[in-house]
């Protein structure tokens, strides 16, 4: 028999900002229901150090950060569903969804915060020196860099910027890209080029990400010149892959008003999306800042945007009723 879970307020994802909608949507007495995905826990399950998210002095790991915010969401009364969303029928209330589970969820209202990811070359040795060298997130990760030779791969604004975010760490930065003009906007390209500490290596692309020493850490990137074939090696401590991000929206293809990148449209300053009820946070709704604390922070406002929807029907049902 197919198994129903009915609740108020159903959350998709359980990264910073599905976990933090849940801890104000649960403190606010509305019995959350999180749907874990098949990541629990989010993008921050994938990294070791993480030193800024506020509130530590010391260095903490990204797992443990995570299984604190959900033991948070459990204590304050989240209840917590191991399943992934595979279909949304936005087109009455409650909502209905389909996880692959085969359990069907309804809500009255709906946060969504399914992230995104970014995206990786796809070369072996890239996977392999993920954490040793290879980051796809300067703001994350520079700091680790402290005065040692970075690269950021990519020419579009997201790589402009965290090559210009990386100056503030290294003085040898080097923007690979594999034409001979940037897809970023003029302004960005401008402070680029004026900056005395990156230089940029035209009509390339990374061939192989190469280890070395002990405990093993990258060394350097080869690089094939997409024009000649010829490979070159760059010396490097720390690669940023700087390619663009997938948010997690397939699934709300034609159903929700997404942007052109494929990013869930809000209205500004809120989590309203284009579905009365249905409310976004997190990175499936920010292409720019990409952080743990700022997941966060619009995963609060999504709960509190959430709780005053409910309060606004449940008022119109009462007097409706009178
Ligand atoms: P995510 O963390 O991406 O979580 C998405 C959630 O949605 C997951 O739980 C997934 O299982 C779930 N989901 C997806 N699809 C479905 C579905 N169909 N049904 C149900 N659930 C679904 N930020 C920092 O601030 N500091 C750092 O040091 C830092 N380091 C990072 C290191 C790495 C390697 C990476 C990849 C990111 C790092 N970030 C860091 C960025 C940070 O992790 C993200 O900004 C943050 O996790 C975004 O949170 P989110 O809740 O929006 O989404
Ligand atoms: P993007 O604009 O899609 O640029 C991706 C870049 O990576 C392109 O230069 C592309 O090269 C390169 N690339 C893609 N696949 C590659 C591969 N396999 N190997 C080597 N290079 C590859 O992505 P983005 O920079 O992340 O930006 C995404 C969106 O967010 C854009 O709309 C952007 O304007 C926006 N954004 C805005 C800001 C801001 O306003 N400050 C900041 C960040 C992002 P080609 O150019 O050759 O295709």
């Amino acid at each position: 028999m197919t198994k129903t879970i009915s609740t108020r307020l159903l959350v998709l994802g359980s990264g910073p900002a599905g976990l933090t909608a849940a801890i104000y949507a649960a403190r606010a007495g509305m019995s959350p229901v999180v749907v874990q995905g098949i990541q629990p826990g989010g993008q921050l399950t994938t990294t070791t150090d993480v030193e800024n998210y506020p509130g530590f002095r010391d260095v903490i790991q990204g797992p443990w950060l995570m299984e604190e915010m959900q033991a948070q969401a459990e204590h304050v009364g989240t209840r917590f569903e191991w399943d992934h969303i595979s279909d949304v029928d936005f087109s009455q209330r409650p909502f209905r969804l389909t996880g692959d589970s085969g359990t069907i969820y309804t809500c009255d209202t709906l946060v969504i915060a399914t992230g995104a990811q970014a995206k990786w070359l796809g070369l072996p040795s890239e996977e392999h020196m993920k954490g040793k060298g290879a980051s796809a997130c300067a703001t994350c990760d520079g700091f680790f860099y402290r005065g040692k030779k970075v690269a950021v791969i990519g020419g579009g604004n997201t790589a402009v910027e965290e090559a210009l975010y990386l100056t503030n760490h290294s003085h040898d930065v080097t923007l690979i890209h594999r034409r001979d003009s940037l897809r970023a906007e003029k302004i960005l390209q401008d402070r680029l080029f004026a900056h005395p500490g990156i230089k940029v290596i035209w009509h390339s692309e990374v061939a192989e990400f190469v280890a070395g020493g002990t405990p093993e850490a990258l060394v350097g990137l080869d690089l094939r010149d997409v024009r000649t074939g010829a490979i070159s090696r760059l010396e490097v401590d720390g690669a940023f892959v700087a390619i663009g991000h997938h948010p997690a929206t397939e699934l709300f293809t034609g159903k929700l008003d997404l942007d052109s990148d494929g990013y869930i449209a809000v209205e500004t300053g809120s989590t309203r999306t284009s579905v009365e009820g249905v409310f976004a946070c997190g990175d499936v709704m920010d292409k720019l800042y990409r952080q743990a604390v700022t997941a966060a922070g619009t995963g609060c406002m999504a709960a509190l945007d959430a709780e005053r929807f409910l309060a606004a029907q449940e008022f119109e049902q009462l007097q409706a009723a009178e």
